[in-house]
């Protein structure tokens, strides 16, 4: 039998969007093994022509240093009466390259992990005059903005309650809905290894409660000033009450810091890894910015989390989704949190144990698999 063809579209706009695509096609070769052949791009940067090809760049620039102004771009694109006549305008620029990348991949599905190619993309396939379906992977875990949904797309999935509320104020059908989690890589499904074994592995104190603390694959934020008041906070009275695993993420500037200093608690510093599941599973807590990706990773190994920041508009409303949940915390200030983790690892021990079982039950190991599983059933039909 020859395979059928996959193109999932993607656009590094944060780390997010091409995790969430690498993880789709992870999850379609572990389940159906060679029957798909998946392929992934980046259509805004490789495939669109200027000024569109322009927007992945203008946005890392506005999401890291101009953060008001990206939040109100953000927002002004939620008024249907701006974004529409916008997006209208984009889809005819870029229809005739996108029709060329369809007669490039001939692909028999579209899966979308990025809320910008929607409109563009149905725009083509329907001069085309031909059928195929497009499925949408919202990659945001709450606040989704309109420009996700489409209501020519045969699926679209979302990962919480308030992500589909949007979805259907965004004028989304029930049906066309699907509510799993968001598709983490598939080495969160697998259960994993002894706590005792992942932190003789890791090079960690054997012991001691331990505190995971990241920026994001970027490794952005105050990463060093949160590390500095909680190693200090977790000193105590002289005795080490806990330990610290420090992930720089792709910052190399931050590693080299954090390497050359000297640490009051048992610390580690790495750069970016690879197996953050077997870090997070020998873990007790994570601090992090508010990234949807490491937000349901910490959910599936059942970390209560303490979210230091957020990005604007799209991580907006993953603090309430922690913070009402009962699953962790929201801080910007790094000695409250470092008197949060303190706390957590001593009288409010109790807390902690009870906001990890929370966190298991709001974390959904196996959604990248239900999510291959129900597009593989669309290919069928
Ligand atoms: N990550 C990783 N190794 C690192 C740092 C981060 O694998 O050294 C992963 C992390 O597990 C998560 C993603 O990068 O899956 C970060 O996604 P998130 O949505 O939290 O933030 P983003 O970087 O996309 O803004």
């Amino acid at each position: 039998m020859t395979s059928q063809k996959i193109l999932i579209l993607m656009s590094n706009t944060g780390g997010g969007h091409r995790a969430s695509a690498e993880a789709l096609q992870a999850g379609f070769a572990r389940r159906f093994g060679d029957r798909f052949q998946v392929e992934i791009i980046d259509l805004l940067i490789d495939h669109l022509p200027w000024p569109l090809n322009q927007l992945p760049k203008s946005y890392a620039l506005l999401a890291n240093y101009l953060p008001w102004l990206w939040r109100l771009l953000w927002k002004t694109g939620e008024r249907q009466i701006i974004a529409s006549p916008l997006m209208t305008l984009a889809a005819r620029w870029a229809a005739p390259s996108i029709r060329r990348v369809l007669r490039t991949y001939e692909p028999d599905l579209i899966i979308s992990v990025h809320p910008l190619v929607q409109e563009m993309t149905l725009y083509a396939l329907n001069q085309e005059g031909r059928q195929r379906p497009y499925v949408i992977v919202v990659t945001d875990l709450s606040t989704a903005h309109p420009l996700w949904f489409h209501p020519d797309a045969r699926l679209c999935f979302v990962a919480s309650e308030e992500a589909r509320r949007r979805a259907l104020r965004a004028g989304m059908r029930p049906e066309q809905l699907r509510q799993f989690g968001l598709p983490i890589r598939p080495a969160f499904a697998e259960t994993p290894r002894a706590r005792e074994v992942l932190r003789r592995e890791l090079g960690m104190d054997p012991e001691l409660p331990a505190a995971l603390l990241l920026g994001g694959g970027e490794g952005i934020g105050p990463v060093a000033r949160i590390a500095r008041c909680v190693a200090e906070g977790l000193h105590g009275q002289g005795t080490p009450i806990g330990q610290l695993v420090i992930v720089c993420g792709r910052n190399r500037i931050l590693l080299t810091r954090l390497k050359n200093r000297r640490w009051p608690v048992p610390t580690i510093v790495n750069g970016f890894v690879h197996n953050m599941s077997d870090w997070m599973a020998a873990c007790d807590c994570v601090i992090t910015k508010a990234g949807p990706g490491t937000i349901a990773e910490a959910m599936i190994r059942g970390l209560p989390v303490i979210l230091s920041g957020f990005i604007p508009g799209q991580e907006e409303g993953n603090i309430p989704y922690v913070v009402d949940n009962r699953v962790g915390a929201f801080s910007t200030d790094p000695e409250e949190i470092a008197r949060l983790v303190t706390r957590w690892f001593g009288e409010e021990r109790e807390e902690l144990a009870a906001m990890a079982a929370r966190a298991r039950e709001l974390g959904n190991p196996r959604s990248t698999l239900q999510i291959v599983e129900e597009i593989a059933n669309v290919l069928a039909s």
